[in-house]
């Protein structure tokens, strides 16, 4: 009765988040190129399902939301983190201009791409990897399967989400609206 919990609140951000999301891959799927060859072959190694709908969207900057709440969760948990040399949103895919055709990063990307499949969505994946409810030692980490991790570069930032998990309700611990104190 006194405005949002932290509960409600994450699950908002995460719905702000997925619909973000879905909103960028997208605008990645309409205005992108497909895999290469070679790009095809390292999808398949990886465990990409339909490779072939895969889209690569060639960017000055990788987008990042323009909500301010969800801008401040972004930039308190890492996700996203500045200045992003790619960001996979399931099917589609941002490469910064200076990375357009980089082996190791869209192979990296298309590790997530796989992630995303796995788990049924932009939505799970959000739920599982990034807005993770518990902060739980048994919670995955979305690096973990990532020999040539290179974290710096992805938008998915480093920690487990149980890092995240904490950050996130501190956050929305200070995000509760003062409303009721003025009714
Ligand atoms: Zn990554």
């Amino acid at each position: 009765m006194d405005g949002q919990t932290p509960i409600d609140q994450l699950e908002e951000l995460t719905a702000l988040a997925a619909n973000w999301a879905a909103e960028q891959e997208r605008r990645v799927l309409c205005e992108g190129v497909p895999l290469s060859e070679r790009e095809l072959a390292d999808a398949k190694i990886i465990g990409v399902r339909y490779p072939e709908r895969v889209r690569l969207l060639r960017v000055e900057a990788v987008p990042v939301p323009a909500h301010p709440m969800l801008a401040a969760a972004a930039a308190s948990i890492h996700f996203l983190t500045s200045a992003p040399r790619g960001l996979a949103l399931e099917y589609g895919i941002f490469v910064r201009s200076d990375h357009w055709r980089d082996r190791a990063l869209i192979a990296h990307e298309l590790v997530h791409t796989a992630q995303f499949q796995r788990l049924g969505g932009i939505l799970p994946f959000l739920q599982t990897y990034i807005f993770a409810r518990r902060n739980s030692p048994l919670s995955p980490n979305l690096h973990i399967p990532m020999r040539n991790r290179r974290l710096s570069e992805c938008a998915f930032g480093i920690g487990s989400s149980g890092d995240r998990s904490a950050r996130l309700f501190r956050l929305t611990g200070t995000l509760s609206t003062p409303a009721a104190r003025f009714s």
